[in-house]
């Protein structure tokens, strides 16, 4: 079982965690997405070098506190990662500076950048005008052979499948992916080698067992891998 984008960082005690994931032969993306959430990455990458790949970049909740020296540290921490991916990075009409030309979008094209100039895939988070960030990725010029997007969380509609798979887009589904009726309907659309699953799980996952007991990190890695074995049975029966 692959997860392909959650926070172990984020996870309460993340090396045991990870540990109890490998036992159950799980794997996963490590999303990093903040610079204290890369230098937290590094030892769990280490620790656990077959089990988790690395990805780095900067969300777009903290677009405002990020500048070109944040920017050149993560180009850093790519260039020493050559298997990592770029992000999560993106778009989110909840968090400040979203709208066209403010500091979300310049900070999202930096690094579809790097991801062009490095040949990297590059994990997208996109609430809100999804039309926006392909028009971005297709005047940029992806996709290149290595360098195409990952729609984590995947939440939009049929058009957004045709242009993403013209740019080799991955979509990542989510628990929350089947929510809306618009994506829920043409999920199926998406060739199954397009497809991944994910649970993004981070410090909101539940840590709690449904008694109120506080979940071992064996109960946690297993509730990890539950939630992505119920997307993926999910996507069997649409
Ligand atoms: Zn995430």
């Amino acid at each position: 079982m692959l997860d392909f984008h959650f926070h172990l960082a984020r996870l309460p005690e993340p090396f045991l965690v990870g540990k109890e994931l490998q036992k159950l032969g799980g794997k996963g993306v490590l999303i990093a997405c903040e610079p204290w959430e890369w230098k937290a990455c590094i030892p769990l990458l280490s620790a656990f070098p077959q089990t988790f790949f690395p990805c780095f970049g900067i969300h777009p909740m903290i677009a405002e506190q990020v500048f070109s020296q944040e920017l050149e540290e993560l180009r850093d921490f790519l260039q020493k990662f050559p298997e990592a991916f770029v992000g999560e990075c993106g778009l989110d009409k909840r968090f400040p500076g979203y709208a066209p030309g403010e500091v979300q979008e310049r900070l999202f094209v930096s690094q579809a950048r790097f991801a062009l100039e490095l040949h990297r895939p590059l994990m997208i988070h996109m609430v809100g005008d999804y039309r926006r960030a392909l028009s971005i990725l297709e005047s940029l010029g992806f996709p290149d052979s290595s360098a195409f997007p990952i729609f984590h969380r995947f939440g939009g509609d049929k058009e957004v499948i045709k242009r993403g798979l013209s740019l080799n887009a991955i979509f990542s589904i989510h628990p929350d992916s089947f929510r809306k009726a618009s994506t829920k309907a043409i999920l199926k659309e998406i060739p199954p080698e397009n497809l991944r699953i994910e649970t993004d799980a981070d410090e909101s996952f539940p840590i709690q067992n449904p008694d109120g007991t506080q979940r071992t990190p064996s109960e946690i890695a297993q509730s990890l891998l539950q939630q992505l074995q119920a997307v993926e049975k999910k996507l069997q029966s649409l």
